[in-house]
């Protein structure tokens, strides 16, 4: 899966642009698949400009009750309505601005399945974290905390994210190593809360300033399933050449 999560950016016609301009990728890449993740605001645009082109439309959150009486928020219902797929949940920017808890994080994710969406779930430790060595105890509270409960068939419609948050949008990659070795043990850590055979069936993506050359090496990992990608998927030549990976 190669994820575009286009933040707080993007008019409707950059939108239309960037659509249009990845559509080839996305046709030619039968083996994976594109997802882009726009604003609420340009979640139908987007759906418009898909057309029929293989590419999945996700939004970068959803409130997890059904409707009522929640000022600003979007519910599961809404975004199925308007043509979603799959939903972002639990992005650290969201965890660091706008008070995102582990807790939080499940409500999200039982909101999102009930309705048929997929969930991209994302977990990752802070720089601080990382100096500390507490990245797999960080991981592994962020997993169990957000993802307990869930039986296999769930884990079918849910992608987990790996995204160190010091290497998000700061242009610091995590060493393929780095990476493959938190991976492995997420892996591990849904292995033992559903099964190590549904774990082997889980995508887990990285993320944290993937581009165009760093995507074939990243994308070369056996526990990298593929990436979630900020900046680079707001240029449709760079996630175009991110889809067209070759590992
Ligand atoms: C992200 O926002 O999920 C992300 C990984 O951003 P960037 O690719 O810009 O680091």
């Amino acid at each position: 899966m190669l994820a575009g999560n286009w933040k707080m950016h993007t008019t409707s016609a950059e939108a239309t642009t960037l659509i249009e301009g990845i559509a080839t990728a996305a046709r030619a890449a039968k083996d994976r698949e594109v997802v882009v993740g726009p604003p609420f605001t340009l979640l139908e645009t987007a759906k418009r400009a898909i057309g029929d082109a293989p590419i999945s439309l996700a939004a970068q959150h959803l409130h997890w009750e059904p409707k009522g009486a929640f000022t600003g928020e979007v519910s599961g219902e809404m975004l199925r309505d308007i043509g979603c797929s799959h939903v972002i949940i639990g992005h650290s920017e969201r965890r660091q601005f706008f008070g995102e808890t582990d807790a939080t994080v499940s409500q999200r994710i039982g909101a999102a399945l009930r309705v048929g969406l997929h969930a991209i779930v994302c977990v990752g430790e802070s720089l601080e974290q990382r100096e500390n060595n507490q990245t797999l105890a960080v991981i592994d509270t962020q997993i169990r905390g957000g993802l307990h409960g869930l039986d296999a068939a769930a884990f079918a419609s849910l992608t987990v994210a790996y995204e160190p948050v010091w290497a998000i949008g700061t242009g610091k990659v995590a060493t393929t190593e780095q990476a493959e070795d938190v991976h492995a043990a997420i892996r591990k850590q849904l292995g033992t809360l559903v099964g190590g055979d549904v774990a082997e069936t889980v995508r887990i993506l990285y993320g944290g300033s993937v581009k165009p050359d760093n995507v074939d090496a990243l994308m070369a990992q056996p526990n990298i399933d593929g990436a979630l990608v900020g900046g680079a998927s707001l240029d449709p030549k760079a996630f175009s050449r991110i889809i067209e990976f070759s590992n």
